[in-house]
């Protein structure tokens, strides 16, 4: 996690989005919208905060959010949960990484399979528990992994299956046949699957369908979501993980330590959003998905290849045709010369891969829409 001198580094997204604040460029790194989400949460967690919902809440947290999740996990999944045993909130979906990864790993010994690129944290909380990481490569531009190199990363080490999906930073949707082979890896190798779904209503063209769904899954499987991505609310941090009871237990034991509890007048509010109408779902898919083929179009028109996401905030474009052989430098280069910011693929890679991602851009769709169109007027500029 340090440089070899010691030093601490910001994330990729703090530095880009410094970069971003420096420029005056527009802001397509960081993954975070720029409008408000449903009035009906925002009025709720004012409410909460005007009636004194302002000290510790529970460590589980509140039982009325738990019970809002377990009916959202059966009406949207048919999946039932118990509320008082197999849900535990936490604080945002970065906790409940990592608060899994330290219950479930331990050392050197241990590893955790991780699909690659990877939202930074996996591979950094992956260290933090000193177990080896061990990662799938997602090739350009469907970004499914290859099955023969899932098996061959799966081994009687591996402790943890580590799922995004859909997945940041590709927006790729695994195959039906990818998410069977996780599970039945997972159950030959006795590994516990932590799926991380914050993008499971951020999806275009097909259903979600949670890992924990498939035949096998649910004994062995940890689901992580949050109330950030699906109500526009990243910043009040209220996410949420559940499965059985014993392994959320392993999760709520670490979790203690780390936060104790979390954000009190935020838990009724995403209590409030989980109970909004299927429309809601609906509606913020579509628009969302509109922004994605508004940014394709303007990435495309600009002279980027663009592979074609199919959930999450995120559009890889390759800068190849642009000249680019090094994403890092044209990204740095690109705030000041078109005045437009992205995160180099490779700030999602382990070193050893870099090459392979070495021109692909990451692109944020969740902005506005004259944003966007700003952005794509910016980049058409460039050729
Ligand atoms: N996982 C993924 C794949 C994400 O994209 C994000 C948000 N950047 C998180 C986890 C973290 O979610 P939260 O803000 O709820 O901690
Ligand atoms: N999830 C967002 C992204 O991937 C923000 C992550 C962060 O700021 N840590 O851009």
């Amino acid at each position: 996690l340090l440089a070899a001198d010691g030093s601490s580094r910001p994330t990729i997204f703090a530095e880009m989005s410094a970069l971003a604040a420096r420029t005056g460029a527009i802001n397509l790194g960081q993954g975070f919208p720029d409008e408000d989400g449903p009035q009906e949460v925002l009025d709720a967690a004012r409410a909460a905060i005007a009636n004194g919902v302002n000290q510790y809440p529970p460590g589980r947290g509140i039982p009325d959010l738990r019970l809002a999740i377990a009916e959202h996990q059966l009406r949207f999944y048919g999946l039932r949960l118990d509320p008082e045993r197999d849900v535990l909130v936490t604080t945002g979906a970065t906790e409940a990484i990592a608060a899994a990864l330290l219950a479930l790993v331990d050392g050197p010994d241990d590893e955790v399979v991780v699909f690659e690129p990877y939202y930074d944290e996996y591979a950094a909380c992956v260290a933090l528990t000193g177990a080896r990481l061990v990662t799938v490569p997602l090739a350009w531009p469907h970004f499914q992994p290859d099955l023969d190199a899932l098996r061959a990363a799966v081994t009687d080490r591996t402790r943890v299956i580590l799922v995004n999906d859909p997945h940041n930073p590709t927006g790729a949707v695994f195959s039906a046949e990818v998410r069977a082979e996780i599970v039945r890896l997972a159950e030959e190798a006795d590994a516990v699957i932590v799926t991380d779904e914050v993008y499971e209503h951020l999806i275009f063209d097909e259903p979600h369908v949670p890992l924990a769904t498939l035949d096998g899954a649910w004994e062995r499987t940890l689901t992580i979501s949050s109330g950030g991505k699906t109500f526009a609310t990243t910043g009040w941090k209220i996410g949420w993980i559940s499965g059985p009871a014993d392994l959320v237990d392993a999760v709520l034991a670490v979790k203690q330590y780390l936060t104790y509890v979390s954000g009190a007048p935020f838990q009724p509010a995403i209590a409030t959003g989980l109970r909004l109408p299927d429309t809601y779902f609906t509606d913020a898919a579509a628009a969302l998905r509109s922004k994605r083929d508004i940014l394709g179009a303007g990435l495309t028109a600009a002279g980027f290849a663009v592979s074609r996401p199919r959930g999450s905030y995120f559009t890889v474009a390759d800068a190849a045709d642009l000249g680019a052989t090094d994403a890092d430098a044209f990204c740095r280069a690109l705030a000041e010369s078109a005045g437009v910011v992205a995160i180099p693929l490779t700030a999602f890679v382990t070193a050893e891969r870099r090459d392979r991602y070495r021109t692909l851009i990451r692109f944020a769709a969740c902005k506005r829409v004259e944003v966007l169109e700003e952005a794509a007027a910016r980049l058409s500029r460039l050729r």
